[in-house]
């Protein structure tokens, strides 16, 4: 087994709280209603993740699966941007788009293939300078969510579901990489739980996500973090703000 690596957030309090970053060989799971900063900390990763370890990346490129079409390279340059300011140093926003590997999935079915591809495309870069360090599904659940309505259709989509997100924790193995989804929130009121901050996807992804924070808006371009579930670290909060340079303390 590999040394765990861990990405930074560029967050101080997130860090601390995740105990130093983003854990490689584990799925982290971000989840939150619309607008809390899923999607933003999935481009922030993507460009962290490229710097050296002095600065808190792993050296690494990163493979993207877009099933809602959110991902933005203008986010990414301003990103870039903001960390050419923070550290002083001049960064090449191209450089950093050439090393994010974006796969759109049309349908769960490919979304489910695409990790295949992606083990494919890592297996290539391996030996490169920049082997693939952190695989991103943004949104995890869209797909099956559409796709699968209804109680009787519930078993298979668990099954399918199971089916991804172990091929996921694989590939997080396979190459000490970060593993980071995205998932949204019950809509409504659940009519078992009754806890509408509930994630979506039920035991299954409940049960494979190693990290689970819950995303929530506060004040102007402020958002909270909670860790709900970790195996090593005790619950907390810390406050981010999302902001054109990226996301800051
Ligand atoms: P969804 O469930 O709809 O996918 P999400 O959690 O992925 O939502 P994000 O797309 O990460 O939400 O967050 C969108 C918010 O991020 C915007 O409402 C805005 O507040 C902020 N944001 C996006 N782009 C910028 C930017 N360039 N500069 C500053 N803030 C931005
Ligand atoms: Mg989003």
């Amino acid at each position: 087994r590999k040394m765990v690596g861990k990405l930074t957030t560029g967050c101080t309090e997130f860090d601390e709280m995740m105990g130093g970053g983003i854990e490689t060989q584990a799925i982290t799971e971000l989840y939150g209603e619309f607008g809390s900063g899923k999607t933003q900390l999935a481009h922030q990763l993507a460009v962290n993740v490229q710097m050296d370890r002095e600065h808190g990346g792993l050296n690494g490129s990163v493979i993207i699966i877009d099933t809602e079409n959110t991902f933005r390279p203008e986010r990414i340059a301003q990103m870039v941007k903001g960390l050419s300011e923070k550290y002083g140093m001049e960064l090449d926003p191209e450089e950093f788009l050439q090393n994010i590997h974006v796969a759109r999935a049309y349908n769960s079915n490919h979304q489910i293939l695409l990790v295949e591809s992606a083990t494919d495309l890592a297996n290539e870069l391996r030996d490169m300078g920049k082997p693939v360090r952190l695989l991103i599904v943004d949104s995890l659940m869209a797909h099956f969510r559409a796709e699968y309505v209804g109680r009787g259709t519930l078993a298979d989509r668990q099954q399918k579901l199971n089916k991804h997100m172990h091929g996921l924790l694989r590939f997080g193995d396979l190459f000490n990489a970060c593993v980071v989804v995205t998932n949204q929130v019950m809509a409504k009121p659940d009519a078992f739980f009754g806890d509408p901050t509930r994630p979506v996807g039920g035991h299954v992804v409940g049960h494979t996500a190693t990290f689970r924070l819950y995303l929530r808006k506060s004040k102007g371009d402020k958002r909270i973090i909670r860790l709900v579930d970790s195996p090593n670290l005790p619950e907390g909060e810390a406050v981010i703000a999302v902001t054109t340079a990226g996301l800051t303390d």
